[in-house]
């Protein structure tokens, strides 16, 4: 049996079309380094997603091989339920929170977006009851936005495709529109009108549903899975205004934007957001081992460390929450990220990967915007510019550029939600890869668009 059929067989993949994969099989990577990956067959490809905007430090890199060597040696594992604690783990704590944008206090680890999301929101139900207010539970969360896949963290994505055949979202979840330009800025308005109608919209929502039961707001500074969409800088200081107003609670999820990908520590920082509870993973370690957190502001944690005489026992947490491994792999992939000056170069490569999608797709007919920030980039498609009419979403037209670019070796993603493609490549990407990667997409678009008799 060939590994392909092997997968095929007992491998039971994650977001994948499960029939269509029996037909066509696995594409197995074997090897990586850099912003290259290598299949089965030898062929090379350049991974324009770094992953899955993750990996930061590129493949293959020899420290981060080091670190787990040694550290598995030294102590492998070994559990901190119950006041138990490893070395590597506290170090990591104590540097997030001097990163952290704010008034940080302490950080709990989980094991990937998704638990540390859930995780949140646990903290911020907790949080109301030790403060004796049991009804103050709901959730805003944004259309369009990603915020994991366990039944509370997929509840709060704002993408229909995630809830259905799950039973999600869960009730106390509510959704307000995402600050996409393109589709929800009207016509003849401003930005700052923009900006007030978004803030208005979310006020009104926590009107309705009583500001008594409403405990927190959680959003991507910028939101990846759903279309790479950036806010106008006036965005995050209107929401906050309201929050603060009805005394709710912002989560900042920072798992693409944390560690650099914006080119600043974090996305907070670049958006004036002023979270009280932030999630990051991905970038924390470049994904090199499975590691989640959530930094949590000082007024919360007192509020949550009270809850003792209440509850006693802290009861949550993993089998593998701080994990020395993970951990140690963080604080070498911090090393290497300050060390090389990482977070400036993906600003450095961010600016060219900017001007490389605008060149390459920026007049074209079928695209509808290119946009991004730091080292994340999108090129949204469009049946139309004028009037702006969206592709018929069973076109997947998205889907079949990406499938294209990659026959020509480039990997992206398409972003369904928003008919983009996305690029945020390793933070080790070059100029000549970058090039590559906007010139084979270019011509991926063009090869499906002349596939589909909606080019000459
Ligand atoms: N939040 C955001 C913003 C994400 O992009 C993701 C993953 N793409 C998650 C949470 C979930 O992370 P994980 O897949 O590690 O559970």
């Amino acid at each position: 049996m060939t590994i392909e059929d092997i997968d095929k067989e007992f491998f039971f993949h994650p977001f994948t079309q499960l029939r269509e994969h029996q037909q066509h099989g696995p594409l197995t990577m074997v090897e990586g380094h850099g912003s290259t990956l290598t299949d089965t067959r030898g062929r090379t490809y350049l991974d324009a997603m770094a992953g899955l905007w993750c990996v930061n430090i590129g493949y293959g890199n020899t420290e981060m091989a080091e670190t787990l060597r040694a550290q598995t040696e030294r102590l492998p594992y070994y559990h901190t339920f119950a006041s138990m604690g490893n070395e590597p783990v506290a170090r990591l704590a104590q540097r997030l929170i001097a990163m952290a944008p704010g008034e940080m206090s302490k950080v709990f680890f989980g094991n990937s977006g998704s638990d540390a999301n859930d995780t949140q929101v646990k903290l911020v139900w907790y949080y109301n009851n030790v403060l004796g207010r049991p009804e103050k539970k709901k959730i805003i969360s944004r259309r369009r936005g990603y915020h994991g896949v366990t039944v509370m963290s997929g509840s709060l994505c704002g993408l229909p495709g995630m809830h259905a055949g799950f039973d999600l979202p869960l009730p106390m979840v509510h959704f307000v529109r995402a600050p996409h330009r393109l589709w929800e800025q009207q016509e003849g308005q401003s930005e700052e009108e923009f900006v007030r109608d978004l803030a208005d919209e979310l006020e009104r929502l926590i009107l309705a549903e009583g500001p008594e039961t409403v405990a927190a707001f959680i959003a991507e500074p910028i939101q990846a899975a759903g279309g790479v969409i950036v806010p106008p800088a006036s965005y995050f200081p209107a929401i906050q205004e309201v929050l603060r107003r009805y005394d709710v609670l912002l989560i900042a999820d920072e798992v693409v934007c944390g560690f650099g990908r914006t080119g600043d520590t974090f996305g907070s920082e670049v958006f004036g957001v002023r979270p009280d509870l932030i999630t990051v993973a991905k970038g924390i370690t470049s994904a090199y081992v499975p590691l989640s957190a959530c930094i949590v502001s000082a007024p919360v944690w007192d509020v949550i460390a009270s809850g003792a005489d209440k509850y006693g026992v802290f009861s949550h947490g993993y089998t593998y929450s701080a994990h020395p491994l993970a951990a140690a792999a963080a604080m070498t992939n911090l090393d290497i990220i300050e060390r090389d000056g990482l977070m400036r170069q993906a600003k450095a490569r961010g600016d060219h990967l900017a001007e490389r999608l605008r060149a390459e797709f920026a007049d074209h007919p079928l695209v509808g915007e290119v946009r991004g920030y730091g080292l994340l980039g999108a090129v949204e498609f469009v049946k139309s510019k004028d009037p702006l009419t969206a592709f018929d979403p069973a076109l997947k037209m998205s889907a079949a550029v990406v499938q294209r670019a990659r026959e020509l070796g480039v990997i992206s993603r398409a972003l369904p939600a928003s008919d983009s493609i996305a690029f945020s490549p390793p933070f080790v990407v070059t100029e000549d890869e970058i090039d590559e990667m906007a010139a084979l997409a270019r011509q991926a678009l063009d090869d499906v668009a002349r596939d589909l008799r909606l080019l000459p």
